[in-house]
């Protein structure tokens, strides 16, 4: 077991990630001890019994009074308000961060109502998750192998940043740092616009004549690309609210190519249409390739 890392960890909001970050701590020995708020009762209860956590806060002032690292894990649009609550009782040694799925937001509050604080504000973001929710869903093994993105801008503490992805890598992530506007543009593209899709077509598909039947006969592509749409819909909401910017720009494009395609269907173009399939095709099985090949080398390395 290696050395804890943090005297005191809180987490606020124990659901899927927090849940899980608990586990992980529990798992690769983190933390001394480890308080969690959540306005939910029921979910601080489940964390008890599931021994994630140490104690469960009857206030955010009791869960990070004390704490030197806090862990922010509601839905994103109440991460400000969080964000705003703490600095009455937060040490001002802590490290915070986050892990929701938009971060300039993240970066604007803590300028506007914590500059005092920023130097110790590492946003991150896990590319890890589920279409489950809730801490009974948590998992210390869901960050393992996965991307662990940090954010920080230029006024923040280079120790801080070590710390955190000190934390993070015991839990298996493989953390990268990017600036908040690049993380949001790259995730409305990677993330938000594929479940945004998924969500259309399912109401699409479900709304019109026998669904059941649509379902039913729904070969593998559909029930690949349908499961994201099981996902939260409150988390999701909130994304779209937070970074309606970057996602309406890929939005627009991926609406024209699909408004071009439909022509090429309605006025023959086949030939057009081989073209973009092949186009497409051509990148995928490229990208494929040289992610295989990276991951075969980070295994060789490792041995090495
Ligand atoms: P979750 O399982 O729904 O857990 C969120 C928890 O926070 C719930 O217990 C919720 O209580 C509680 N909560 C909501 N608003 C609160 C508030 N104002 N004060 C205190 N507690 C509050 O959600 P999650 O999947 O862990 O997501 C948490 C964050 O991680 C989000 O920002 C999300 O964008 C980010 N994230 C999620 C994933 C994923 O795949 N799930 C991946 C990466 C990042 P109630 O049940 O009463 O609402």
């Amino acid at each position: 077991v290696s050395a804890p890392v943090f005297q005191r960890v809180a987490l606020l909001g124990l659901g899927l990630i927090g849940g899980s970050i608990a586990a992980a701590i529990r798992q690769y020995g983190l933390a001394e001890s480890v308080s969690a708020f959540d306005r939910s009762s029921v979910a601080l209860n489940k964390g008890l019994s599931l021994g994630l956590i140490d104690e469960a806060a009857e206030s955010v002032a009791q869960a990070v009074t004390g704490a030197d690292l806090v862990v922010i894990a509601v839905p994103v649009l109440a991460i400000g308000e969080m964000l705003r609550s703490i600095s009455a009782f937060v040490s001002p040694a802590a490290i915070i961060t986050d892990v929701g799925s938009v971060k300039a937001p993240v970066i604007a509050t803590a300028r506007e109502f914590l500059p005092r604080f920023l130097p110790r504000i590492v946003p991150g973001h896990p590319i890890a998750g589920s279409e489950r929710h809730g801490v009974a869903a948590a998992d210390s093994e869901l960050f393992l192998r996965h991307k662990l993105i940090l954010t920080p801008v230029a006024e923040t503490d280079s120790d801080a940043i070590e710390r955190l992805s000190a934390f993070w890598e015991a839990m298996g992530a493989d953390v990268v740092q990017m600036s908040p506007e690049h993380h949001d543009a790259v995730l409305a593209q990677t993330s938000h616009l594929p479940h945004l899709l998924a969500y259309a077509l399912v109401d699409t598909l479900s709304q019109q004549g026998d669904s059941l039947e649509i379902f039913d006969y729904a070969a593998g592509g559909l029930r690949d690309f349908s499961r994201i749409a099981a996902s939260d819909p409150v988390m999701w909401r909130d994304i779209y609210q937070a970074n309606s910017g970057p996602v309406l720009a890929i939005l627009d494009r991926y609406t024209q190519e699909l408004l071009a395609l439909r022509t090429m269907i309605k006025t023959g173009q086949f030939d057009a249409l081989e073209e973009v399939f092949g186009r497409a095709k051509f990148a995928r099985d490229h990208f494929s390739k040289v992610l295989s090949e990276r991951a075969e080398q980070a295994t060789l390395g490792d041995d090495a």
